[in-house]
């Protein structure tokens, strides 16, 4: 039941919200026990903030939640592979693993040589075209 498919479709959806408010689609969740204790989508536009970054808004509403910093026992479903500003913030708050849909070859912190925490578990290709797909769609239309 709650397989990695079955987040990353939950963060593709946070995807969708952004793509409807002319966001570049990216969507992410913080799960914890099988629980979703935080999605959030990019609103760089819509915040006018360059870091509001699906994953920064995560981490910051996930750490409220549990009442610590560090996102031990969580998972991150992203639906592109985190930029080099997200990674870092990934690798400050310990988070335990890390599950993302597309790469991203050119922003993505993996093609950068950059890791994230040392316990932190990284998979790739989960619902990858689809999570491709959403981005590419956008800025074909954008162009
Ligand atoms: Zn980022």
């Amino acid at each position: 039941m709650f397989t990695d498919e079955y987040f990353m479709k939950m963060a593709l959806q946070e995807a969708q919200f952004a793509l409807e408010k002319d966001e570049v689609p990216i969507g992410c969740v913080i799960v914890s026990n099988d629980r979703v204790i935080a999605k959030s989508h990019n609103l760089t536009e819509t915040l006018t903030d360059v870091t509001a970054h699906a994953e920064m808004q995560a981490i910051t509403s996930a750490a409220n939640f549990l009442g610590g910093k560090y996102l031990q026992n969580c998972t991150l479903y992203v639906t592109l592979e985190p930029c080099v500003m997200c990674s870092g913030a990934l690798a400050w708050s310990q988070i335990s693993r890390v599950v993302i849909g597309a790469r991203d070859e050119q922003r993505g912190f993996i093609n950068k040589g950059l890791s994230l925490h040392p316990k932190t578990e990284v998979t790739t290709g989960i619902q990858e075209y689809e999570c491709s797909e959403i981005v590419k769609t956008f800025f074909r239309n954008k162009r």
